[in-house]
């Protein structure tokens, strides 16, 4: 409590604690040595201005205020100020200075901590803005009421308002006509169990531009505890360009599908036609090479061979089609099986070329997987059969292994010491009716490769060569165990 000169008349011991000193050094001091010098010059001025209107009010409003200690180091305050009548002092003074008889008294508060808050909370807000500003979904912040109470950049991008225009208006404004009715029924259930997820699971969502545009837009939803109770924090994305890819996709998709059935059904029915009329050709070259050979020239019997000939490799070629457009997974469920029995049944049905060329095939421990079997056993058929075909000088030595792979697929190898292939066909010889050698060097129609590659690419595998001319060749082919695909 000071009077109106200034001067310290009474301190509370709260006072003494704040400013360091003791009460006998602070009464009789001017209040001005208790704030930091640069405030002392116009403090008696502020002074002088209360006395001529004393009311209980606080002091300086809006102005940060400051304490200093005796040690010397300042400490904010906020101070109220009230006049008190003293009537005891007014007998002493016995009415000599009116004025006198009035002291102020200055409530003084450290707010050291309230403002260090004050500050980490501005600090965080900041914060938090700036994580706003940067997100790339529009984020749109509501109350309670579906107000919205904040927006970022984005949102004025994405929906053409600016942020004033926003601001205090409800969220719905954002929402196209036709979805805004029932809007505010599944905003007041969200804000009744209020979590993060997102909105309408399965509905299409989409916002609505200040020019009147629609877009697709996908919505999370979170709460936000804050201290004006818990709001509603939307992250809206446009997902025009998502939406649009999806459809471009599953229509090629569909359009893949649609022509990769109509070719099968092609291959099939124009092999399976064809066939017919080759019966026919067949039949009556062969009946003319019985019963007009050696009645008519020579080179008549020679052309009748030629015929007879086309027409058996056209009928080869056909059932080779047949069997390629045929090959591959015909609906069968998948089954758990050995792939060392599948091999034992491929080498089975390979006993006789086997014996003739003197062939040795060995094998790894090969694994039990879930795929079809009966696929499986064509591959090792096919490619086992080439590697005895394919053989160079000495007897054919075949070599099967497996491994599992890093995406969890099973990696076969069927390695021989045959001719090898040179690297430039490595692709070409998956090819149908991709042949490297003559009809007269090596009996086949160049099918064995193409239908391993289209039963393995079914199967979700994939097949490839290594290998060296002169040096041998080993096949690789990957398969998923089960529905599991690489
Ligand atoms: P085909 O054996 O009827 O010609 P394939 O599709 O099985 O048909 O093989 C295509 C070509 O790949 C063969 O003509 C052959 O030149 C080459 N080839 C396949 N397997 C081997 C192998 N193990 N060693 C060398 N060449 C091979």
């Amino acid at each position: 409590m000071s009077d109106f000169a200034g001067r310290i008349v009474v301190v509370n011991s709260q006072a003494e604690k704040l400013f360091g000193y003791a009460r006998e050094e602070l009464v009789g001091q001017s209040v001005e040595s208790l704030m930091p010098a640069r405030f002392r010059t116009n403090h008696p001025g502020f002074r002088h201005g209360y006395a001529a209107q004393p009311h209980s009010r606080p002091m300086a409003a809006g102005s940060e205020l400051f304490g200093l200690r005796k040690d010397g180091t300042e400490f904010p305050v906020e101070i109220s100020l009230s006049p008190v009548e003293n009537s005891v002092l007014r007998a002493r003074l016995r009415g000599a200075d009116p004025q006198g008889a009035t002291l102020v008294l200055s409530a003084i508060r450290d707010v050291t901590a309230a403002r260090a808050a004050e500050k980490a909370l501005r600090a965080s807000e900041a914060r938090f803005r700036s994580i706003l500003e940067s997100a790339p979904d529009a984020m749109v912040i509501a109350d309670d009421q579906g107000r919205i109470v904040l927006a970022n950049a984005e949102t004025e991008r994405l929906f053409g308002y600016l942020r004033d225009e926003l601001i205090g208006r409800h969220v719905e404004l954002l929402v196209p006509g036709r979805f805004r009715d029932m809007h505010p029924r599944h905003r007041r259930e969200y804000t009744a169990k209020p979590r993060t997820r997102s909105m309408g699971e399965g509905r299409e969502l989409r916002g609505l531009r200040k020019d009147g545009g629609e877009f697709p837009v996908e919505i999370m939803l979170s709460p936000l505890v804050s201290a004006e109770g818990t709001l509603i924090t939307a992250a809206v994305r446009d997902i025009t360009e998502r939406k649009k890819a999806e459809e471009q996709l599953l229509r090629t998709v569909n359009e893949l599908k649609r022509s990769n059935s109509e070719l099968q059904q092609f291959a099939y029915v124009a092999s399976h036609d064809l066939q017919e009329p080759l019966r026919m050709v067949a039949s009556y070259t062969q009946l003319l090479a019985q019963r007009y050979k050696g009645r008519l020239d020579s080179d008549a019997d020679e052309f009748i061979a030629y015929a007879v000939d086309g027409s058996n490799r056209m009928h080869g070629l056909i059932e080779d089609l047949l069997s390629y457009s045929r090959a591959g997974t015909d609906g069968r469920a998948l089954c758990e099986i050995s792939s060392e029995d599948v091999l034992a049944e491929a080498l089975a049905n390979l006993k006789g070329r086997m014996d003739e060329s003197d062939a040795v095939v060995t094998h790894d421990a090969l694994p039990v997987l879930t795929t079809d079997a009966r696929q499986l056993a064509q591959v090792f058929q096919n490619l086992i059969g080439n590697a005895i075909k394919y053989r160079g000088g000495e007897a054919p030595r075949v070599h099967v292994s497996a491994a599992r792979n890093g995406s969890g697929a099973w990696t076969f190898s069927v390695a021989d010491n045959g001719l090898g292939i040179d690297p430039l066909y490595f692709e070409r010889i998956f090819v149908l009716f991709q042949r490297l050698h003559r009809r007269e060097e090596f009996a086949g129609t160049g099918i064995g490769l193409a239908i391993c590659k289209k039963v393995l690419e079914q199967l979700g595998g994939r097949i490839w060569v290594e290998s060296e001319p002169g040096s041998g060749s080993t096949f690789y082919f990957t398969l998923p165990d089960g529905d599991e695909k690489p």
